[in-house]
């Protein structure tokens, strides 16, 4: 049987290799905008992140989103974050 290959990417809150398609691509752009790249296509410096809390609050403890992006991120960028990623409820915007 020939094995598929998948693109495996490290996700920055746990540092394990996983397929893509099951992180999410944080990316800063051309424009030093920080923004969710949900088609992983985005021109750009991004870093990935599993699709779960535990990893982004891994990610936030050590700054490794602003590492990985050489970026800081705003509180405003982060709470568009967390609802991007789903974790909190985007109604109290
Ligand atoms: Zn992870």
């Amino acid at each position: 049987m020939k094995q598929k290959r998948v693109p495996q990417r490290m996700c920055v809150g746990c540092l394990e290799m996983k397929p893509k398609k099951e992180l999410i691509r944080i990316v800063r752009t051309p424009d030093g905008e920080v923004v969710l790249d949900a088609t992983g296509k985005k021109p750009g410096r991004g870093v990935y992140l599993c699709v779960n809390k535990d990893c982004l609050a891994k990610a936030l403890k050590g700054n490794k989103l602003e590492k990985g992006l050489h970026q800081s991120l705003s509180e405003e960028l982060l709470q568009r974050l967390k609802v991007g990623l789903g974790y909190e409820n985007p109604s109290k915007n």
